[in-house]
């Protein structure tokens, strides 16, 4: 069998969000049934070691995911040996703490970011049971913006709109998540 051509780190279980639909935060979800072997995470230094072992294998694209991958410790020194690898990174993130490495990712460049968001501002910080979310997304969402136009580079970035608990009548509010970010 061939060496993937992709591949994900799941690098923290970690997550300052309690979303409703969530395999690990949820009232149903692994972690919070108290499964401590789940809460143990590899060091930074294991998974830059992982990275050499598959770089040497023409991998051409990392998926970084948690919990949330910003609240592991050396995240951004974790990116920053991959992209040093020349490998295509893609990060999934709620997007809430991002202000404190905003100018590091812009440093860093070519970095793709996923932010899911749930609906209007009510319907997202409901979802995501934590009030104030949507309002963090879309503050470190102007600061990326504001510091990618000093440097001229810009990352890619697409915002997941997950609609599956929106009720209908709500459905219309949400083309104007667009002029929001
Ligand atoms: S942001 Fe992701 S990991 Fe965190 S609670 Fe929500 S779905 Fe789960």
């Amino acid at each position: 069998m061939d060496f993937p051509e992709k591949v994900s780190f799941t690098i923290t279980n970690t997550c300052n969000l309690r979303c409703q639909m969530c395999g690990q935060w949820s009232k149903e979800g692994y972690i919070k049934k108290r499964n401590r072997s789940c809460r143990q995470e590899l060091k930074l230094e294991d998974w830059k070691r992982l990275v050499d072992e598959i770089a040497g294998h023409k991998i051409d694209f990392f998926l970084i995911r948690g919990g949330e991958p910003f609240l592991f410790p050396g995240i951004i020194e974790l990116l920053e040996h991959i992209h040093s690898k020349g490998i295509l990174i893609s990060v999934d993130t709620n997007g809430t703490v991002l202000k404190k490495y905003v100018k590091d990712l812009v440093r860093i460049g070519d970095i793709h970011l996923t932010i899911s968001v749930d609906g209007p501002e009510e319907i997202h910080d409901y979802v995501r049971s934590v009030k104030g979310s949507f309002q963090k997304i879309k503050e470190n969402i102007a600061l990326l913006r504001q510091l990618e136009k000093t440097v001229e580079k810009i990352l890619a970035h697409q915002f997941v709109l997950q609609l599956v608990l929106i009720p209908i009548k709500d459905l219309a509010k949400c083309r104007t998540l667009q002029k929001v970010f």
